[in-house]
């Protein structure tokens, strides 16, 4: 008899800042979340972006390793994968699926947008020019972003915490100008690619759900299930940042970090092993935690 093989959760960090404790937070979660179902846990550098850098992500799965998280796996670097994000670009390029932009931040902003069109959407400016007016556009020598061409406005996720969720699909960045693969692309593909099928992450990102389930989708990657956890504010109901104080495993300490994680979801545990033996999804606390740094 062949056994399926369990899927996997996973860790994502942008490797810009040090982990601050509402990271941790999320990172535990996740952790409890993969482990609870009997599923792998990976952990994944997202490092694409140019305000990246090696020694923080080295300092961030210290910290991850430090409060008790373990992974399956080498964590996997994006950085040293451009040729299957490549790979997808072309693929999709030559399905139709995509076309070139010119747009810069101010043209959409500046652009006429329908009534109802959502906000934040892209209103399609580039979509249908005709070939001499994308010729032109070239001639300004901006490089083109690559973005996808959506058949849907709409799309519906499912997660464990927010329920079914429908968000605005619209014709979001697959590749930047400056020729490097875009976030929503690069998470899709290596989520599909690594076997993750539960998404764990902030709820700042449950926005962004339904673009990328679309384009899983469309890509034939099988639906993660998802769960957008609340996110960690300041005294002032802001997303907690360095500047608010003491907030990082340098400056907390593993065991105060762990007691102030632990005591914010309302399971009182002294390591991993105990607080995946309490973790129940349904308890999980909905609101944003208000972390006041001493
Ligand atoms: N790298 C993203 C961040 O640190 C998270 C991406 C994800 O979990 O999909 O905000």
């Amino acid at each position: 008899m062949t056994r399926e093989a369990p899927g996997a959760g996973r860790f994502a960090p942008s490797p810009s800042a040090d982990l601050h404790i509402g990271n941790l937070r999320t990172a535990v979660l996740a952790w409890l979340f993969a482990r609870s179902t009997g599923r792998r846990f990976l952990m994944r550098v997202e490092d694409l972006d140019d305000r990246t850098h090696d020694d923080v992500a080295q300092q961030q799965l210290a910290d991850l390793a430090a409060i008790g998280i373990t992974w399956d796996d080498e964590p996997q670097w994006q950085s040293r994968q451009r040729e299957r994000y490549d790979a997808v670009i072309t693929e999709l390029a030559a399905r139709g699926l995509s076309y070139e932009c010119y747009c810069s931040r101010k043209d959409i902003l500046g652009a006429p947008r329908a009534p109802h069109a959502p906000e934040g959407a892209y209103p399609g400016t580039c979509r249908d020019v005709t070939e001499a007016e994308r010729a032109a556009k070239r001639e300004t020598g901006r490089p083109p972003a690559l973005r996808l061409r959506a058949d849907t406005g709409q799309y519906t996720v499912t997660d464990l915490v927010h329920g079914d969720y429908t968000g605005v699909v619209d014709d979001f960045v697959l590749r930047r100008g400056d020729g490097v693969p875009a976030y929503n692309l690069a998470v899709v593909v290596d989520d599909a690619l690594s076997g993750i099928d539960q998404v764990v992450r902030g709820d700042d990102l449950l926005a962004s759900s339904p673009r990328q389930a679309y384009l899983a989708g469309l890509l034939g990657y099988p639906q993660p299930v998802y769960a957008h956890v609340p996110l960690v504010l300041n005294g002032e109901g802001k997303r907690l940042a360095k500047r608010d104080g003491a907030v990082t495993l340098a400056e907390l300490g593993v065991s105060t970090a762990f007691g102030l994680i632990t005591e914010s979801l309302g399971w009182p545990a002294s390591n991993m092993g105990e607080l995946l033996a309490r973790f129940d999804p349904a308890d999980l606390p909905r609101e944003p935690w208000i972390y006041q740094p001493v």
